[in-house]
């Protein structure tokens, strides 16, 4: 069967395409390797009607929702591979399997690469995060670490300070800061370690203490850290469409590549700020972008 459009990714982006796609009577396929960028988390904040839901059950009724609509199919599959065909693209997935479809939507987001840190997957998602604006409420007026060595150290710190005053920071072995910027930090109490971590230390998920390679340490009750994002695929070569530097697929404001027929949705396409809403929303208006291709295929050709 050849689909209108074959989603790869069924994340918030991706099925929002699907939803958008399905009650415009299209044939659609989501595929989804079930490896959401989300899934260390114990609760998504900030998406208005599903505040504090667990990342498992928000998926579980978006594909309640889609399923509503016959014309769309959701299967759980890694794509490896896709190429063009002279009816658009052909995608070969892990299994071998083939499915073929005239329109492309990329939405199979991002991944995180964390700092190497003994104890840090114990920790991140549950009391270390990466995102204020997703878990800074929870963590509130609390003592918090911020550990960072990227260039953008300086505004992490002015934005966690929104949260809490409660703050140290970690540049883990490396001098980020400049003396006009540790001035300002002085002046606000704000103590600089940069010292390299030996450890996270706690339990249960909850970070209680940070460990620091000269035996010293300090004690809080979560934090901020950092990440390096890195993009889930790349099918740049096979497909031609432009990517940034960081690798986020450059779309125009409705989520259409700069390849011919394919399209690009949420955090795949580094729509910021990388948020659920945010990547539902883009995958809505990526959804309609494939539609008006499709029917203006459809309209020169009848
Ligand atoms: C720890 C953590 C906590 C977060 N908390 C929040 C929060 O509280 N609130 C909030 O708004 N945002 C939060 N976010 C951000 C949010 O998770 C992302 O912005 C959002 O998931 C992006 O949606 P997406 O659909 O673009 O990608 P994703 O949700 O990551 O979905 C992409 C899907 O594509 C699939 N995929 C990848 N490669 C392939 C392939 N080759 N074939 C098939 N499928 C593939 C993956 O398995 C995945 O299911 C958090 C992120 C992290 C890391």
């Amino acid at each position: 069967m050849l689909y209108d459009c074959a989603i790869i990714g069924g994340g918030p982006a991706g099925l929002n395409a699907a939803l958008v796609l399905g009650r415009a009577k299209r044939k659609v396929i989501v595929l989804d390797s079930g490896k959401p960028r989300n899934r260390v988390a114990h609760e998504s904040h900030g998406y208005l009607t599903r505040d504090g839901i667990k990342p498992a059950e928000f998926r579980k009724i978006a594909n309640e929702e889609i399923h509503r609509y016959p014309s769309v199919e959701t299967m759980q599959a890694e794509v490896e591979s896709v190429s063009r065909t002279k009816n658009g693209f052909e995608l070969r997935l892990v299994s071998g399997e083939i499915i073929p479809a005239r329109k492309l939507l990329l939405a199979a987001g991002i991944k995180e690469v964390l700092p190497n840190i003994t104890g840090i997957h114990e920790f991140y998602g549950k009391s270390l995060f990466s995102c204020p604006f997703c878990d800074g409420w929870e963590h509130r007026d609390q003592p918090l670490v911020l550990v960072s060595d990227t260039p953008h150290l300086f505004h992490s710190i002015k934005l966690l300070y929104n949260w809490s005053k409660q703050l140290t920071v970690c540049t883990n072995g490396k001098q980020i800061l400049e003396e006009e910027q540790l001035n300002q930090l002085r002046e606000r109490g704000i103590p600089v370690i940069e010292q390299s971590i030996a450890a996270f230390i706690g339990s249960d998920g909850k970070l209680e203490k940070v460990r620091f390679t000269d035996g010293s340490q300090i004690e809080c009750s979560g934090g901020m850290v950092a990440t390096q994002l890195s993009a889930n695929l790349s099918f740049q070569e096979e497909l031609g469409y432009e990517s940034t530097e960081m690798g986020g697929i450059v779309t125009d404001p409705m989520g259409k590549t700069t390849a011919e027929g394919v399209f690009a949705a949420g955090d795949a396409a580094y729509v910021m700020p990388s948020q659920l809403i945010i990547a539902a929303a883009s995958g809505s208006k990526a959804g309609a972008a494939v539609l008006a291709d499709l029917i203006e295929e459809e309209w020169q050709n009848d």
